[in-house]
């Protein structure tokens, strides 16, 4: 359906663009990436792993939250063709406590992927109105409104604004507005902010802001970039994903929905480019925002909270992958275990379903 929706709503050449970029990625297969070894982080106030567009292994102390999980090498039937191989293998996940989905859309409700973690995951939650498209699992799925709050294991999970399409097919788009959210995560003092897909909406970030004042992480969509009177309406870019950063206070941004799909015209590395200069432009500190190579982690010590930006990268294939990967930030740093460590400064095909 999303497809038929750009059928409609996009000029020809970016359709070319887009069909030529689905064949050349049907043709080959996603690019390997070096997996860590170990994704627990022992000590850590949090450690965020990203898996690919939006999927993330959050760590936040001992408990472990999984957003948006896509394992699947295509998103919506053929199209959309994953590039890059996930950066963690569903087999070696840590035990789960949760899994938050943002919306309705195939690369973010995967349901193939659901299918594979349904022995491994307690408990699934979801935007208001999605347990429609929820077939019978194992798991508990419950349903979330905005602002209301679920509890588990000393997880606090809220579900705050975003503005994005709640419906799946694009037939269900009249009645299915209410079923996009982004979600709070919180445990033991520790908050981590998740945006799913949004377009910028400052006046649900300052709210969120407003009840949520210290955000530690805010994992923030950077594309699709182009073409921007498609992409806009509903994504944010680099720039607005830094003005959404600043709107909700957090101390540290971790970027996602990029370069995994083949399913808009962006380049490879344009989104993080254009966010690059977008922190040039806004003045905006290198060691606040961490750019991650898929399989990379986000790591930040529990002593490195509230003094500032210090934090970590773990990057499986070291700094100089990580600069290939499009880190500027990666620098050499002392090896644990089979894993580089970087420190900073103080200052599979699934049927559509
Ligand atoms: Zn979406
Ligand atoms: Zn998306």
């Amino acid at each position: 359906m999303l497809l038929l929706l750009l059928l409609t709503s996009l000029p020809a050449c970016v359709l070319t663009t887009i069909l030529r970029r689905n064949v050349v990625a049907l043709l080959s297969k996603p690019r390997r990436v070096q997996r860590l070894e170990h994704v627990e982080r022992p000590g850590a106030a949090i450690a965020l792993l990203w898996v690919g567009h939006a999927t993330m292994l959050v760590q936040i102390e001992d408990r472990f939250i999984l957003t948006d999980p896509v394992f699947t090498e295509t998103v919506g039937g053929a199209f959309s063709r994953r590039l890059v191989e996930t950066g963690i293998a569903v087999e070696n996940l840590p035990a789960l406590d949760l899994a938050l989905v943002s919306h309705m859309h195939f690369d973010h409700l995967s349901l193939g992927s659901l299918d594979r973690l349904e022995s491994r995951l307690p408990q699934l939650l979801l935007p208001q109105g999605g347990l429609v498209y929820m077939p019978r699992y194992h798991f508990a799925v419950d349903e979330v409104k905005t602002w209301q709050s679920v509890e588990r294991r000393g997880l606090r999970i809220t579900a705050v604004p975003v503005r994005h399409e709640g419906f799946r097919y694009g037939a269900d788009a009249a009645w299915m507005t209410t079923s996009a959210t982004g979600w709070m995560l919180q445990y033991r003092g520790k908050t981590v902010y998740f945006a799913g897909d949004t377009a910028y909406d400052r006046k649900a970030f300052l709210a969120t802001a407003a009840r949520f004042p210290q955000i530690d992480v805010a994992i923030l969509p950077i594309a699709p970039v182009e073409p921007p009177n498609f992409a806009r309406p509903s994504h944010l870019d680099g720039r607005e994903a830094l003005q959404a950063f600043l709107d909700l206070r957090a101390k540290h941004m971790v970027p996602m929905h990029f370069d995994t799909f083949a399913h808009g015209i962006d380049p490879k590395g344009y989104a993080t480019r254009k966010l690059r200069e977008a922190m040039q432009e806004m003045g905006i500190d290198e060691e606040r925002v961490h750019i991650l190579p898929i399989g990379g982690q986000f790591v930040l010590p529990e002593a490195a909270r509230g003094e500032g930006p210090q934090a970590q990268l773990s990057s499986p294939l070291g700094s100089a992958g990580a600069a290939r990967e499009g880190s500027s930030r990666f620098s050499s740093g002392p090896a644990a275990a089979s894993v580089r460590r970087t420190s900073f400064p103080s200052s599979p095909s699934t049927p559509l379903r």
